[in-house]
């Protein structure tokens, strides 16, 4: 029988451990391993190279993101670093413009010193991404939503052009997570997570994941994590691996709110923008819920200027501000100033990351409460803003 994604989550190869019956994976921390035969070693021999509670949880994403094998990472630059490293001198990586700053900063300034080249387009926009493609092209990076201002990619279209010049389609699927949208059955080769974010939810470890669609890459990949050691621990992979257990329920509370956050502060008239694929307002909102099944909890919005964020900022109580995203606490983000710090000023710009754009994660708080902390948190902008034009706004919660 084949189970739902909610029940898959709880009820799986790893329910009980075969040995003692224990209901959580057991965490195993030897870096090595007894042979018992000198002609044939075991399964394990060596941690970097195998190890159960790791294994454990590269499984389970596996499973989750419906691939054949999975890779569990320190870091997510770690799993998309490595993912980079079967790329080689003289090819050549297309890549979303928007990306998340710390793959920018790995392609531009690292991968570019050993020969790689790289271009960064406009994903959304197909003609674009086929106009730019070269023939060295081994690779076509897609981040969607992409990160901060959600703007949607068409995995299939992507995956399928990629298919026809014999590239490889990688997929961050980080904010949204298998429990919204699966890539690779959308055609990706690859996923890739910074499980540090809504895998583990609950800002407490720092984690990164890959899956790979056929046994093939998965060999390439087994070989480069064995070969560049970026693993994940194991008390980490426990941690991760409880994360896991309440992703559905996670996801779907924050998302719920999200929505009703988004459109919220839509109708605000201090609010100069909001992105949020959701929002039928949004470009993306057709797509987005086509290959996806919502669009995420992460929303991004534009204040009236620099100053009116930097008020927004210290009147907020609720949300903690702070880099990441992903958690239980509802997290408010400068990406000029945090994620995207990696992006020169001019570089930002052109992709509309502007000084006055926040972004928002949607925890698990009662969304009343986040809304009537936000209203506040604009209002006081407002008093700065009736300085300027002489005029205050008195709020409206409804
Ligand atoms: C945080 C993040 C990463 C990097 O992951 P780390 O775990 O911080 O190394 C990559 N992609 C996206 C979309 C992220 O949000």
């Amino acid at each position: 029988m084949s189970h739902s994604f909610q029940t898959k989550l709880l009820h799986n190869k790893h329910k009980v451990d075969p040995v003692t019956g224990a209901v959580s994976v057991p965490i195993q921390h030897a870096s090595t391993f007894h042979q018992f035969d000198v002609d044939h070693f075991g399964k394990y021999d060596y941690g970097r190279s195998a190890n159960p509670t790791r294994e454990a949880l590269e499984d389970t994403i596996a499973n989750l993101e419906e691939g054949s094998r999975g890779f569990a990472f320190s870091s997510g630059m770690a799993a998309i670093s490595t993912a980079f490293l079967l790329l080689s001198q003289g090819d050549h990586v297309l890549i979303s413009e928007d990306v998340y700053g710390g793959t920018y900063r790995m392609v531009s300034e690292v991968l570019s010193r050993y020969g790689i080249q790289y271009t960064f387009v406009d994903m959304t926009d197909l003609e674009n991404v086929k106009a730019s493609i070269l023939p060295n092209t081994k690779v076509l990076y897609v981040e969607t939503p992409s990160n901060p201002l959600l703007k949607v990619t068409d995995i299939e279209a992507v995956a399928k052009l990629a298919k026809s010049i014999g590239a490889w389609t990688f997929v961050d699927n980080t904010f949204l997570t298998p429990a919204l949208q699966k890539p690779l059955t959308l055609g990706a080769d690859l996923v890739l997570h910074s499980a540090t974010k809504f895998l583990s939810g609950h800002s407490d470890v720092v984690a990164g994941l890959a899956v790979a669609r056929d046994e093939e890459l998965a060999g390439k990949l087994s070989f480069l994590q064995n070969s560049f050691g970026a693993i994940l621990g194991v008390q980490d992979a426990w941690l991760v691996l409880r994360g896991l257990k309440t992703l559905h329920v996670r996801m779907e509370q924050s998302v719920k709110s999200a929505s009703k956050i988004a459109a919220y502060l839509e109708k605000h008239p201090l609010v100069k923008k909001v992105y949020y694929p959701g929002l039928v307002s949004h470009k993306g909102c057709g797509l987005q819920h086509r290959q996806a099944k919502s669009a995420g909890a992460v929303l991004s919005f534009e204040l009236e200027n620099e100053e009116a964020l930097r008020t927004f900022v210290s009147s907020v109580e609720i949300p903690v501000f702070a880099v990441s995203l992903g958690a239980v606490e509802s997290i408010l983000s400068y990406p000029a100033k945090m994620s995207h710090a990696a992006m020169p000023e001019a570089e930002r710009a052109k992709r509309g990351i502007s000084n006055s754009l926040l972004r928002l994660s949607v925890g698990l708080e009662d969304e009343q409460d986040l809304i009537h902390d936000f209203e506040k948190a604009l209002q006081a902008t407002s008093v700065v803003k009736a300085n300027v034009n002489g005029r205050v706004y008195h709020g409206n919660l409804g």
